[in-house]
């Protein structure tokens, strides 16, 4: 079941990277991949693990959250608040399912999906919210609303696994006509980024002294609704217009009769 990936960030207690290895390794998955963390083969990690430790062992490491999620077509952030709400926020058990649901999708698979783990003690950053297509919330008391990083790993792997096999067990996934035009995996958003970005530089539209968070914002506009890769191949072809204008030929008149 490595179509889900759980990506953990920043983890500063080597007992929860082994913990969340045994999380994900119950509920039947065994891909983890850890950016910025302590090093999974400390001993309380491998402790924790109890049993997981070829899960810990083949964690694929990464500096950066954008590098970690390069190859994947959805990315669900998990957050203990229900900040950033400008990208959708769904409960656990709706993001599992939709994530369910792209994955076992008959006409248009996606092939790659990430569940993302922020810090103990900061959570995500909102850059990294915003390298996210959803962000998901585990139902909480309110007043008390953080789980422990192992913990949540647990809540959102178990839900995953139940999602899959009601899928796999049930009629096949319906497709709504926009998932047989999957949407980009998430180089190729960072691709989009960086072109807007130097295109609105260089027509002055944003200045780099006063950024005023529109990078921030486009991001989340793109986020909220991923283009396929039709649509990204015609978003670029405008950005390059723009950098190398080719106007029109000018319309050639019939001439007129009777005249000249
Ligand atoms: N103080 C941090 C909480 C970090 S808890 C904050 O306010 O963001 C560590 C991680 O566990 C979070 O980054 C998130 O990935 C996960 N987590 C904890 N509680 C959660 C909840 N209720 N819903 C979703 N994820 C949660």
């Amino acid at each position: 079941m490595s179509s889900i990936v759980f990506i953990l960030v920043g983890t500063t207690h080597a007992g929860n990277l082994g913990a969340a290895a045994r999380a994900i390794r119950t509920m039947g998955f065994d891909t983890l991949r850890l950016v910025d963390t302590v090093s999974p083969r400390k001993d309380e990690a491998l402790a924790r693990a109890s049993g997981a430790q070829p899960v810990l062992e083949s964690a694929a490491r990464f500096d950066r959250l954008a590098e970690a999620i390069a190859d994947c077509q959805a990315v669900y952030g998990t957050s203990a608040r229900q900040r950033h709400l400008s990208v959708p926020l769904l409960s656990c058990r709706e993001a599992c399912e939709m994530a369910a649901t792209s994955i076992t999708s008959e006409l248009a698979p996606l092939e790659r999906v990430a569940f993302v783990f922020g810090r103990e003690r900061s959570g995500l950053t909102n850059e990294e919210l915003d390298l996210c297509t959803r962000h998901l919330h585990i139902p909480t008391d309110p007043d008390f609303s953080s789980l422990n990083l192992g913990a949540a790993v647990q809540v959102v792997a178990y839900e995953a696994a139940s999602a899959l096999a009601a899928q796999g067990g049930g009629a096949p996934a319906t497709t709504s006509g926009k998932e047989e035009d999957p949407p980009v995996s998430s180089d190729s958003m960072e691709h989009l980024h960086a072109h807007l970005e130097r295109v609105m530089i260089n027509t002055g539209f944003l200045d780099p002294a006063r950024p005023r968070h529109l990078m921030r914002r486009l991001k989340r506009y793109f986020e909220r609704n991923r283009p396929s890769e039709n649509e990204m191949a015609i978003l670029r072809g405008i950005l390059s217009a723009t950098e190398n204008p080719r106007p029109p030929a000018p319309e050639k008149r019939a001439p007129v009769p009777g005249k000249d």
